[in-house]
């Protein structure tokens, strides 16, 4: 799943649109909130969400897909 913003929460300080590796992310320059414009783009790195959160708001929540979701094992 790509990044679900808040835009309640997000500032609009575009951290995420300027360390997103994928180019998933813009400001939306009428409400000022980060959108997601290329959901299928996203890697689910977290770059966003971490430093979304480190910054100053926790306007960021997203699933990764890949944790937490124990691997079935292959028999040979
Ligand atoms: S880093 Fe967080 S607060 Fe800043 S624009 Fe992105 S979602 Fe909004
Ligand atoms: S999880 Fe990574 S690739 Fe996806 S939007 Fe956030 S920074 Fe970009």
């Amino acid at each position: 799943m790509p990044p679900i913003i808040n835009p309640k929460i997000c500032n609009g300080c575009g951290l995420c649109v300027d360390l997103c590796p994928m180019d998933v992310l813009r400001i939306n320059g009428k409400e000022n909130v980060a959108q997601v414009i290329y959901p299928f783009e996203c890697s689910h790195c977290g770059t966003c969400k971490f430093e979304c959160e480190s910054n100053s708001a926790s306007a960021i929540s997203m699933e990764f897909p890949f944790l937490g979701k124990p691997y079935k094992r292959i028999k040979y």
